[in-house]
């Protein structure tokens, strides 16, 4: 089960049994489901002729969505304000629900979701979101920005769709598609996404939890956290995994299948580095796989054993004999924690990449790259996934120079053999001193270390792949010891110096491999299994 974002799974795997579920899903939904598609008469593009497409599969699933298709002069049209080509409506009778764009990509997911609520009629938010979107009494109009390649959008969307949903009397939704609508982008200055804006004010960057989405939206202001109230859903487990990247994901199949009760808590999007890497070229079994297709096996994988509550943060953890988990929507009791929080992007630490962040500087290629097709652009870093990234951005069409502080690049010789077969130009020795721009990035101020002259470098925008820093603030404010590098330090059992926590993967530090990661999920799961039956803070050794 997963709590948010059902679909997810459904829409990656294809298998048959979930396509005989959707079609159940929909032929028992109360409501038949309406879209309007509306757009330009001066012919169709490539936007027009997917939202055909995908509509026409979904009509192959079930009788219960009808479509409609004027064109932009049509009264239908200027009754409901569509200016935009294309303009796809949901049950515009009901709702105010509308994509600018088509949902093409990881947009499948966000469409479904919505298909589905939209013909339940219900918002499925969790009590605690709920109770925060019914305190809203004036009128909200929300955009959110999107890409078809990004995998954190889905889950920003839907939170969207989901008010929408609540509230159809007062939050209007426009989900728009910025490869469709740059200019709209543009006037935003939303040159990253996911973006979310409330009657044109900034309410998030990036994927919130549904109850930071609500109270962002509801104080029309962008909240990083949300504390629960006590009333909070209380559930009982053997061991609460947080995260689900490899190293949670394995951990959970590991540990449900050794017979314990577990749960997955990931607060963004499962996966975690994963599902924002290109192409996965060393994970045994698979040659060359996306990122992100691999992280939907993984999670159907682990779907069949482990429950995983994804857009659900963990804001404190009270170790004990039991140990208390507390997430922004329900509590935990169990015996074990494990900590696969993974690593989060390092920044550069320069003036202007705070206040650039999303306006052309970016830490994903996968989910902003084809905002670029065809602009400059630079990659910073000399490693695995600066070379990989520059790769996916050359291939995608964008102009990409790569700059690296160092004379040679620390990236596999598989790799560098591919950035040189490309003619990729790359400048050594080269630090970023500042990144300058008004509204958005413009130009760099360059440094070479080897002549000590500095340059200006004009651009459009800057990916920033120099590695990551361990998530380590949970285990901080627990007290768990870290390693002089900020690793969690934990023993050859993966225990940290706090009975019944644990840790695994990338948090850990050492190898960074998708490979490693999992093997040391499935290492620490093992590892709880046979404390529980004999816990070592009992036996008095450790
Ligand atoms: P990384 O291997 O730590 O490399 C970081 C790069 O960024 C280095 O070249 C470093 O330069 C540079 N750098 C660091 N701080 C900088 C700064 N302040 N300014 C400019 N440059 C800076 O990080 P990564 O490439 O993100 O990879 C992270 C981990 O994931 C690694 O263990 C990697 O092997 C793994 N990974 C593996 C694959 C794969 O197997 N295909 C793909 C992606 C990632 P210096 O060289 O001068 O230190």
């Amino acid at each position: 089960m997963v709590n948010s974002g059902d679909t997810q799974h459904i829409a990656g795997s294809g298998s048959e049994n979930v396509i005989r579920q959707i079609k159940n899903t929909f032929e028992n939904m109360p409501h038949d489901i309406d879209i309007y598609m509306f757009a330009s008469r001066a012919g169709d593009d490539v936007f027009i002729k997917a939202n055909r497409q995908i509509i026409r599969a979904f009509r192959e699933l079930t009788s219960r969505i009808t479509f409609r298709e004027y064109d932009l002069e049509h009264d239908l049209a200027r009754k409901w304000n569509a200016d935009t080509s294309p303009t796809l409506m949901i049950a515009p009778e009901r709702y105010s629900i509308r994509w600018l764009g088509a949902p093409m990509g990881e947009e499948g997911r966000t469409f479904l979701e919505t298909l589905l609520l939209v013909g339940m009629g219900q918002s499925n938010l969790s009590e605690q979101a709920l109770k925060v979107i019914k305190k809203i009494d004036t009128h909200r109009n929300i955009k959110v920005f999107v890409s078809p390649t990004c995998p954190y959008c889905p889950q920003q969307a839907v939170n969207a769709v989901k008010a929408a949903i609540e509230l159809p009397e007062l939050i209007s939704l426009e989900i728009i598609d910025i490869q469709c609508n740059p200019e709209i982008a543009q006037q935003y200055s939303a040159h990253s996404v996911p973006q979310a804006f409330a009657n044109d004010v900034l309410i998030g960057m990036g994927a919130q939890s549904e109850e930071v989405f609500a109270a962002s939206l509801e104080k029309m202001e962008p909240q990083t956290v949300f504390i629960p109230e006590s009333d909070a859903e209380l559930i009982e487990t053997d061991v609460v995994i947080v995260g689900g990247g490899p190293a949670g994901l394995t951990a959970g199949i590991y540990a449900v299948r050794s017979g314990m009760k577990a749960a997955v808590i990931e607060r963004g999007v499962l996966g975690g580095q994963v599902a924002t890497t290109p192409v996965v070229e060393n994970y045994p079994g698979f040659t060359q796989v996306g990122g992100k297709t691999l992280v939907d096996i993984m999670v159907s994988h682990a779907l069949e054993y482990v429950q995983i509550f994804q857009g659900e943060e963990v804001v404190d953890i009270q170790p004990g004999d039991t140990i208390e988990v507390l997430t922004s929507r329900r509590r935990f009791q169990t015996k074990s924690v494990l900590l696969a929080t993974g690593a989060s992007h390092t920044h550069l630490g320069v003036p202007g990449e705070s206040r650039l962040a999303g306006r052309g500087l970016s830490y994903c290629s996968t989910c902003d790259g084809p905002l670029f097709k065809g602009k400059k652009v630079v990659m910073v870093g000399g490693g695995n996934s600066a070379v990989t990234e520059t790769l996916h951005l050359h291939h995608m069409g964008v102009d990409v120079t790569m700059i690296h502080r160092r004379d040679s690049l620390r990236a596999q010789d598989f790799l560098v053999k591919n950035l040189m077969q490309n003619d990729i130009p790359i400048l050594w020795n080269t630090e970023v001193k500042e990144i300058r721009g008004e509204e958005r990035v413009q130009e760099l101020l360059l440094y070479n270390n080897k002549t000590d002259e500095e340059s200006i470098f004009e651009t459009s925008g800057v990916f920033v792949a120099i590695g990551y820093m361990p998530e380590v603030k949970l285990a901080q404010k627990i007290g768990v010891e870290l390693t002089a590098e900020g690793y969690i330090k934990r023993d050859s059992k993966h225990r940290t110096n706090i009975p019944g926590i644990y840790s695994a993967g990338d948090v850990e530090g050492g190898y960074k491999q998708i490979v490693t990661a999992a093997g040391q999920g499935s290492e620490a799961a093992l590892s709880i299994f046979e404390d529980l039956i004999n816990p070592y803070w009992l036996r008095g050794a450790k």
